[in-house]
């Protein structure tokens, strides 16, 4: 009989869960796995900075593999080197932290959000859902052609249930370690409304009311 198996039900409980926070921490929530990224970043915050934003994103490697948008590795290499986001969701709904969120991330770009003028990576937060938009959207995001749009199965395209889910989960966590992100939709944008003609992310299919968010934004 093995040590493991002569602990105490209770200790090898703690053990699992020992083991299992060395890997995937869950206390709290979203489950998140740590796949955190080497470059496209500024390591630490500008003192004094609030963090009132979140900005919502999505991305896929459609544009290489229509029929496979959403491995892994090769969405995360996309990030890379100028590049990045706090948190990225799958399509299963996991959820992977690629940069703290006392680092700054450089996701949101050029763009305006009432006094914020193209710096709005400072004062946010970015997430990124794996997903793919409405066919003018990625024609305007990415240029790509309606017939490669057509490759990309139906299922591929807009988000998931789960996603919906982490998603939920993932804000009202950063909701409470960051209080001055307000649940409302002037704390919470799509990246296309701060970056209004230049990027299409999360764009029409993403469904605000699934956060208990109404569609429009109400910019500062
Ligand atoms: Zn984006």
């Amino acid at each position: 009989m093995s040590y493991f198996v002569r602990l105490r039900p209770s200790a090898r409980c703690a053990v699992c869960f020992f083991v299992l926070c060395a890997a995937v921490s869950f206390c709290g929530g979203a489950q998140i796995t740590e796949r955190l990224i080497a470059s496209g970043f500024r390591p630490g915050r500008v003192a004094g900075d609030p963090i009132d934003t979140l900005v919502i994103h999505f991305c896929s490697d459609a544009v290489a593999h229509p029929k496979n948008p959403y491995d892994l590795d090769a969405v995360i290499r996309l990030f890379a080197p100028n590049t990045s986001a706090h948190y990225l969701i799958d399509r299963q709904g996991r959820v992977y932290r690629l940069v703290r969120e006392s680092d700054t991330a450089w996701h949101a770009g050029a763009g305006r959000w009432g006094k914020r003028v193209n710096d709005l990576n400072r004062y946010s937060i970015g997430i990124e859902l794996m997903g793919v938009g409405a066919a003018k959207e990625m024609e305007m995001l990415v240029r790509m052609p309606e017939a490669e749009y057509r490759k990309i199965a139906p299922a591929d395209r807009g988000f998931t249930a789960a996603q919906y889910v982490s998603l939920t989960a993932l804000i009202s966590e950063i909701e409470a370690r960051h209080p001055d992100i307000k649940h409302d939709r002037r704390h919470i944008l799509g990246h296309d409304e701060y970056a209004v003609g230049r990027k299409y992310d999360p764009g029409k299919l993403f469904d605000w009311g699934k956060l208990g968010l109404p569609a429009q934004p109400s910019p500062p």
